[in-house]
């Protein structure tokens, strides 16, 4: 299947699901996660109508990013070391795994004036040892902090559900999301707007669609693996 065919077929799906739960489908990003696929197969999903292209290592994403002259809007959505920070900054718009302070200062550091890093809050939902992300208390507290730093913008959270075989037994995990995104929201923080929800990825994105995603991020339904 090209990519082509299989965004049609994702759309669709997409389509299908906001014309059953109330949503308008243009509210939905997919953010093409193209971390298993090469120069060429990335060009191939911007090419196909895809703006949202995601990575989530440093340098093979910018050898990307290069190559594509600057096409596509770009996002950093692993866990990113702070020494590899300057790597990014300036290239990609969006960080979905902002998890700790000493990570928004040297993001915010490394950021030209006037330029601003749209992040999302990783957020541990699941309380799985092996994904990264704040617990669901420690969100808020953390939030108030970023103010310092006036490059960060908070526009949302993100979490990765852990894998089941009935994508199903995910919701309980994305309602969680929601309803925290819609307690930072209603603080009215001025660095921190947090309306949207990075949630769902190929195995999921269909729950995460029902319940509010707003960027879903797919690499194998997508793009395939090469
Ligand atoms: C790899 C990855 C994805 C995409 O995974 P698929 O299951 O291939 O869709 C989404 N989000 C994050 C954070 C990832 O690392």
């Amino acid at each position: 299947m090209s990519v082509k065919e299989n965004l049609a077929k994702i759309q669709a799906d997409i389509n299908e699901i906001c014309g059953r739960v109330g949503r308008n489908p243009k509210e939905i990003n997919i953010v093409a996660v193209t971390k298993y696929v090469s120069l060429e197969t990335t060009e191939a999903a911007l090419n196909a109508g895809l703006s949202h292209i995601g990575e989530n290592r440093a340098e093979a994403a910018v050898q990307k990013w290069h190559a594509l002259q600057n096409r596509g809007i770009w996002h950093f959505i692993g866990s990113l070391q702070t020494r590899k920070v300057k790597e990014i900054t300036g290239k990609f718009d969006y960080l979905h795994s902002l998890d700790r302070l000493s990570l928004a200062k040297e993001v915010d550091k490394r950021l030209g004036d006037g330029q601003v890093m749209k992040c999302f809050v990783q957020v541990n939902v699941s309380k799985e040892e092996s994904k990264s992300g704040l617990s669901p208390a420690e969100v808020i507290p953390f939030i108030k902090e970023l103010v310092e730093y006036k490059g960060i913008q908070v526009v949302g959270l993100m979490t990765m559900a852990p894998f089941y075989k009935d994508p199903e037994q995910t919701r309980p995990v994305f309602q969680k999301l929601r309803e925290l995104r819609d307690d930072v929201h209603s603080l009215k923080l001025e660095h921190a707007p947090c309306t949207e929800l990075s949630m769902g990825m190929s195995n999921d994105y269909g729950i995460a669609v029902e319940e509010g995603a707003t960027f879903i991020r797919i690499g194998s339904a997508l793009v395939g693996r090469e």
